[in-house]
Parts: structure tokens; C-alpha cells; sequence
């Protein structure tokens, strides 16, 4: 099954094959906060300052339309790769700097919530990360979903073992980020942070 993908204006545009390989997972860490808080956007964050992630390897996510808006962040030099969708501020997805790890973790705020539902296409949230840094108390991963998480791994693995972190929209044929990375000063990150 394939889930459509869009920024919020419309102009970036594309779709999640495959939905069953992809677990979903909430992340309360303060790096996907000061992210979300970076661009500003409503609607990311939960009441805790949970962000809601589609993780899947790179070669099922397919960007179709409005590429030449994919931008791209970076809270610090060596800090996960931000994307998002410069027309509108749309946060897209999060990926490792190491092109060849083959993980995407696409941030559903970008995932067209209506029919199919989230739930149907990708079922439940499986993993709640980062607790810790919430704001408020939230309850971790139960451990019936450890199951989960291991199959994410595992298709991590097979993907990185069968070359499959090719094709993706995120990198080129050298294995550099389609846009360089525009990496927050120290004051920016700070402020992020702090959600000024
Ligand atoms: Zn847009
Ligand atoms: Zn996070």
C-alpha cells in the first residue's frame, strides 16, 4: 500500500511505499523539540512535545513533485539531517548523516492524515522514545512493542546488507545530502531549544 505525503502548501509532494515495512514511534527527545521549534510550525509537537515518526528505509519514500523545495537543517555540526519543505516550513523527515544507514524517520506532520488513516496504513505507535525529556509525565514503550522495534531493526539490516539504502531522495550517486545542510549556530540551537 502506498500513503501520500505533501507539505502543507501543497507544492512538495510524493508518497510512502510499502507502508507495511514502516513502525511508527513517538520521540519526546529535545532535539526533534528544538527541530520542530526551529521551523515554527503549529501542529508538530504533542501536549508533551512529543514528535510522531514513520520510521522505513529510504527506498520506499518517493518525493514526486516540488524537490526543488526540499531544504534542509541541522541542529549542530554532526546532528541528524533535518529536512523540510522551504515553501511553507513543512518539517519532512529526519535522516542519519551516513548515507548508507538505511533509515528515514518521516515526521507524520508530511503524511496526509484522512483515508487511509495513519493507523491503517502504518498501524499503531509502537515506540514512545526519550521520555525522559518530555514535558510531563508519558509512559515508555510497552514491551509487547520491543517486538516491533526489533522488526524495525531487522529491516534496517536486510536493507543495509541488500544495498538497499539506494534509491533515495535524500542523497545523491556520491553519497552527499541533495542540499547541503544549513547547520544552527550555537544561539540558534539554544533558542530552539528553549522554543523561543
Ligand atoms: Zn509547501
Ligand atoms: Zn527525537
Amino acid at each position: 500500500m502506498d500513503h501520500p505525503l505533501q507539505c502543507d502548501c501543497g507544492t512538495l509532494r510524493g508518497h510512502v511505499a510499502e507502508t507495511h515495512k514502516a513502525t511508527r514511534a513517538l520521540c519526546y527527545c529535545k532535539d526533534c523539540q528544538a527541530y520542530a521549534n526551529a521551523l515554527g510550525k503549529a501542529g508538530v509537537l504533542d501536549t508533551y512535545g512529543g514528535t510522531s515518526i514513520v520510521a522505513t528505509p529510504p527506498r520506499y519514500v518517493r518525493l514526486t513533485d516540488g524537490l526543488d523545495q526540499l531544504a534542509c537543517l541541522s541542529l549542530s555540526p554532526k546532528g541528524l539531517l533535518r529536512w523540510y519543505a522551504r515553501c511553507c516550513d513543512t518539517p519532512i523527515a529526519n535522516t542519519p548523516r551516513n548515507p548508507k544507514v538505511p533509515y528515514v524517520g518521516l515526521v507524520d506532520r508530511c503524511l496526509v492524515h484522512g483515508e487511509p488513516s495513519l493507523e491503517a496504513s502504518f498501524g499503531p505507535i509502537r515506540a514512545v522514545l526519550q521520555t525522559a525529556s518530555a514535558r510531563g509525565h508519558v509512559a515508555g514503550t510497552p514491551l509487547r512493542n520491543g517486538v516491533a522495534i526489533l522488526r524495525l531493526v531487522r529491516t534496517m539490516i536486510v536493507a543495509k546488507l541488500t544495498g538497499a539504502h539506494r534509491p533515495t531522495p535524500f542523497f545523491d550517486e556520491a553519497g552527499e545530502p541533495v542540499i547541503a545542510p544549513a547547520v544552527l549556530s550555537k544561539e540558534e540551537r539554544e533558542r530552539a531549544t528553549r522554543g523561543e
